[in-house]
């Protein structure tokens, strides 16, 4: 059986003179820091080797996954000014493209480089060539904490050129938790129609859901640009989380929607077995609670579930 490729997998990684990340201590005082310090164990006071420690548990746990045998490494881009310059005052995390690139370079066969290019900045169209040429795999903004809106005509250039180098968009959807979201409502679905439009392959994340409980206003939408946008997909990442659940088990009872589902597990956030409870699948939770890691959790509960993941990210890359 062919083993399944993850595509919603963050790079984390604390500021080194080399790495060109950032982290403000307002995130490292949030929940964020308290996930990578106290459940994770990384020493925040020893930033390259907490970033290591990052990579080479991340890596461990993949290598152990029976079912899933890649993943995209993500980047996070900053907040811009107007002018497109970078905005430090509204940048809480920023992972750079170069340490992604790194990272993936170092294991290729493990890892793709999953970019970040906020398309704000003054050298997006830049970034995305260089990105490109060197291998990125696809691009992924967090509209939300990233300030911008993906709908604006003024980046519809920025989505040409993401379809001209076959680079997919992987866009966050709903409600941003985990960073500090700005303007939620950038986070709709429909400001994703532009890039659609401009032949971009676009991968709505955690399945489309907002991320508030279960109120889901984007469904009709989604099913909508399954219809029209043979590029359009979704992926499953974080749909365990009690606040996307719901999304989980409507997208179960579609099987329409099956060839346009993406693999994702939104490491490192955790993966819960409870959803096979939901479905009243008692051995499929015992068996996705004794499995050594979140990525084949995931793949057993999905399962569990009926849902079928009928298309891979390796079939829609342009071969990578
Ligand atoms: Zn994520």
């Amino acid at each position: 059986m062919r083993k399944l490729t993850d595509v919603h997998v963050h790079l984390a990684a604390l500021p080194t003179p080399q790495n060109g990340c950032r982290v403000s201590r307002r995130l490292l005082g949030g929940p964020v820091g308290r996930l990578v310090s106290r459940d994770m164990g990384l020493p925040l006071d020893q930033p390259e080797q907490a970033s290591l420690l990052y990579l080479e548990r991340l890596r461990a746990e993949l290598l152990g996954s029976a079912r899933v045998g890649r993943a995209v490494l993500l980047g996070m881009d900053g907040a811009y000014d107007e002018s497109g310059r970078l905005d430090e005052e509204h940048t809480d995390f920023l992972i750079g493209n170069d340490y992604v690139l790194e990272c993936s370079a170092r294991a290729p066969a493990l890892f793709l480089a999953g970019v970040s290019v906020n398309p704000q900045r003054r050298d997006a169209l830049d970034e995305l060539e260089r990105c490109a040429a060197r291998g990125a795999a696809l691009v992924k903004v967090l509209a939300n904490s990233q300030r911008f809106d993906p709908a604006l005509p003024r980046y519809r250039p920025f989505y040409k050129v993401m379809a001209r180098l076959k680079l997919p968009l992987l866009a966050h959807v709903g409600f941003e938790f985990s960073l500090i979201g700005h303007d939620q409502s950038v986070g709709d679905l429909g400001r994703l129609v532009p890039a659609l439009e401009e032949g971009v392959t676009v991968i709505a994340a955690h399945g489309c859901s907002t991320g508030l409980f279960f109120a889901e206003k984007h469904w009709a939408l989604m099913g909508e640009l399954v219809r029209r946008f043979p590029r359009f997909y979704a992926d499953v990442s974080a749909l365990t989380l009690f606040n996307r659940v719901g999304q989980l088990l409507r997208i179960a009872r579609h099987p329409e929607l099956f060839g346009r589902l993406l693999f994702g597990t939104d490491y490192p956030l955790p993966v819960y077995s409870y959803p096979c409870l939901l479905a009243g699948a008692g051995g499929a939770w015992a068996a996705s609670r004794a499995a050594a890691n979140r990525f084949d959790r995931q793949v057993l509960v999905l399962e569990a579930l009926g849902v079928e993941l009928r298309a891979d990210f390796a079939d829609l890359a342009g071969g990578r």
